[in-house]
């Protein structure tokens, strides 16, 4: 058993109960702060949508969600709280950094020139970890790194060092961002030689191609990988991560795989109307996807409730309990 840092205080890992590993409660793309016409930044009202959002999942069971969002994407654990408190869910939050492209990279390598950033950046995951995220006194509880469309930048091999140190410290795992489904295997190899534990590494948005062998090489590495953007059609099909999913469960991997959704309700900036064939392609994205549609496919292909356990309680608890 193992304690976790949720947004409330600690828990055993044993408390967890039905997880979603990777989701967000808003959207921010640095540079929306910058647009001046761009809704203000109301708290009170982002969190009104988010428990609107949540409630539907909640009653499918949902205990505990991973808000995913590293610390330059707009994450805000006020936020988190809110939610969490009014929702009475579990919320674990992240440190961790985004990848450079889309990310707030320019400080650190600025500062890569002067100093060792990768230790900088250990010690900016051990302050949020062990002393909590500014003065709020909520400590992270798992570590976000991302890398880019086919390569790690030394940017990012930096982050990645550096969550492998913390996570060899203090226990904490990692879950990773990967693009259009690439570096899965080089991530896990990046973190596993700067020493990280692979029980405690989860390699994200593996359902971003359909390639069985990517994924078995990832999952032979020890790891946890996870189908966490169900819905998200506009990047892949449902249809090839289920068979994904159903394929590796039947050769042995349900121990192995998390689903989650990669959702969030808000987004800053100003409202954009989606064009109608994006609409089409995100309609079954939200917080319920997997309780709604995935599970029950899922059983409807033979995948027994022991499995569906397996994904959605036992493996986030072990991922978290290092087992
Ligand atoms: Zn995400």
């Amino acid at each position: 058993m193992a304690m976790i840092n949720t947004v409330l205080g600690p828990i055993s890992s044993d408390e967890l109960g039905v997880t979603l590993i990777h989701e967000h409660l808003i959207l921010a793309y640095p540079g929306w702060e910058c647009d001046a016409l761009a809704a203000p930044y109301d708290r009170e009202a982002i969190a009104t949508v988010c428990v609107e959002a949540l409630e539907q999942a909640k009653a499918y069971g949902l205990k505990t969600m991973v808000d995913a969002t590293p610390i330059d994407l707009n994450r805000d654990v006020e936020l988190d709280r809110m939610v969490s408190d009014r929702l009475g869910i579990n919320v674990i939050c992240a440190t961790g950094l985004y990848m450079e492209a889309m990310g707030k990279p320019a400080y650190l390598k600025f500062r890569s020139q002067l100093v060792d950033t990768t230790t900088e950046i250990y010690e900016t995951f051990m302050k949020e970890i062990t002393q909590g995220i500014e003065d709020t006194g909520v400590k992270a509880g798992v570590i976000k790194v991302a890398t880019g469309r086919g390569e790690i930048s030394d940017y990012e091999e930096r982050v990645l060092r550096a969550a492998a140190r913390a996570q060899k410290e203090t226990g904490v795992p990692i879950i990773t961002h990967t693009e259009a489904g690439t570096m899965g295997p080089e991530q896990a190899d990046l973190l596993i030689s700067e020493g990280a534990d692979p029980r405690r590494i989860m390699i994200g948005h593996i359902g971003g191609n359909a390639n069985l062998q990517y994924h078995t090489s990832i999952l032979d590495k020890g790891v946890y990988i996870a189908f966490d953007r169900l819905g998200i059609e506009i990047m892949f099909r449902d249809a090839l991560r289920k068979a994904c999913i159903i394929g590796l469960i039947g050769i042995g991997y349900a121990n192995r795989i998390m689903l989650s959704h990669d959702y969030s309700p808000y987004w800053l900036g100003r409202s954009v109307e989606l064009p109608d064939i994006a609409k089409t392609l995100l309609a079954n994205w939200s917080y319920s996807h997997v309780f709604e549609n995935i599970i029950p496919a899922l059983k409807e292909a033979g995948v027994t409730d022991e499995n569906i356990n397996m994904m959605m309680v036992e493996n986030p608890r072990r991922l978290f309990a290092g087992e």
